[in-house]
């Protein structure tokens, strides 16, 4: 499969999850038994760990089909790198999204400044988010909307030049990563321009 039928076969499975006419593929013991042995996901997905964003759900896909990678805010450090050269470099995944969602808590934390001021290892957290945001204006009145698109678009790009690996399969085009964007409301995913 290549990047351009991964990323229709996720789409034509999000448009059943929003109409509420999912298939709930490959999700039976045969399915999970055939497995064993391997997996060849179609699609990485980077998206938050926002308990209303479930990959599998949100684009009606069953066992085996996604390699997913989730944080708070789809934040990027080295694991999630590594995890995504994994899926790329072994799996031969030819799809990544990175998919921001409506509402996010991660995110709106950030934009308020809320989130310097809390325990623990939070304020890295907001470390790690802040610079994708840095051109959104907190004062205008979609800020927060701005920011959740701004920060899928800057990962995409930071994606790409932070990795080796990942670079050379878009060098040669066996790769695409693409920016999307989740309404909970709608249910739908729509992919953003870069
Ligand atoms: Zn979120």
């Amino acid at each position: 499969m290549n990047h351009d039928e991964a990323l229709e076969r996720l789409l034509i499975g999000n448009r059943r999850y929003a109409a509420m006419r999912q298939m709930y593929p490959r999700q039976t013991t045969y399915h999970r038994q055939t497995l064993i042995d391997g997996q060849h996901p179609f699609a990485a997905i980077l998206s938050c760990s926002d308990s209303r964003v479930p990959s599998e759900l949100i684009f009606d896909q069953g066992l085996g089909d996604l390699f997913i990678v989730r944080t708070a805010g789809h934040a990027v450090n080295d694991l999630v790198i590594a995890s995504l050269e994994y899926a790329v470099y072994a799996l031969k995944v030819p799809l990544i999204i990175v998919m921001g969602h409506a509402q996010c808590g991660a995110v709106t934390s950030v934009m308020r400044a809320e989130a310097d001021h809390l325990p623990g290892h939070l304020p890295h957290l907001a470390a790690l988010l802040r610079p994708a945001m840095s051109a959104v204006d907190p004062a205008s009145e979609d800020a927060i909307d701005q920011a959740i698109q701004a920060n899928s678009r800057t990962t995409v790009g930071y994606l790409a030049s932070s990795s080796l690996i990942l670079n050379a399969a878009l060098q040669t085009d066996s790769l695409r990563i693409a920016a999307a964007h989740y309404d909970l409301a709608t249910g739908r995913v729509d992919l953003l321009n870069i």
